[in-house]
């Protein structure tokens, strides 16, 4: 048998993105290892991971980039976002600032993405609940509004991170095939 990649239907390619610290990193070595990390851990350059994953019968590879800090400059290229089919636009449900920072998130998806990217909008740190500035009903107003799908996550307790990944892989899998 030959490897994955001669035997895959499909690759895409997603991104994250968000502000800084909203557990972008975390959400991602999730999706792709299952771990988790305390710590927050800067990395240089853009990085990106794999997961492999069946929808139906199709083999697909999903190929998730990470910004490796930039966000804090606003610095992220077009190149980030070239070719993306889908998004998971972070923010921290413990900081009301991440949450208004969607807007500015979603202005930079609509002038460099895809115009048919699947975005889910992802409230991430749904077990630190006692320090909540932002409730799940602004979440969802929000999405509803900008037609995104929408999902609070814990990378930390792994709590819907399997789920939003997947809501966007099958929109995804929808739109393409
Ligand atoms: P990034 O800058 O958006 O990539 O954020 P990181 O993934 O580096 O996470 C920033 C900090 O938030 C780290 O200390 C993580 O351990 C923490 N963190 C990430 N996700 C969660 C979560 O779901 N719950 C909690 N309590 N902490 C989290
Ligand atoms: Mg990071």
């Amino acid at each position: 048998a030959g490897s994955f990649d001669e035997e895959c239907d499909y690759l895409f390619k997603a991104v994250l993105i968000g502000d800084s610290a909203v557990g972008k990193s975390n959400l991602l070595s999730r999706i792709s290892r299952n771990e988790f990390h305390l710590d927050s851990k800067p990395t240089i350059g853009v990085e990106f991971a794999y997961r492999n994953i069946k929808v139906g019968d199709k083999l697909i590879k999903a190929q998730i980039w990470d910004t490796a800090g930039q966000e804090r400059f606003r610095a992220i290229t077009s190149s980030y976002y070239r070719g993306a089919l889908g998004a998971l636009l972070v923010y921290d449900i413990t900081r009301k600032n991440t949450f208004e920072s969607v807007k500015k998130w979603l202005h930079e998806l609509k002038e460099f993405g895809n115009p048919d990217m699947v975005i889910v909008l992802v409230g991430n740190k749904s077990d630190l609940a006692e320090s909540r500035q932002v409730v799940v009903e602004d979440g969802h107003t929000l999405a509803q509004l900008e037609g995104l799908c929408f999902m609070e996550t814990s990378a930390k307790q792994n709590i819907n991170v399997e789920e939003a990944f997947l809501n966007m892989i099958n929109k995804i899998h929808e739109i393409t095939s």
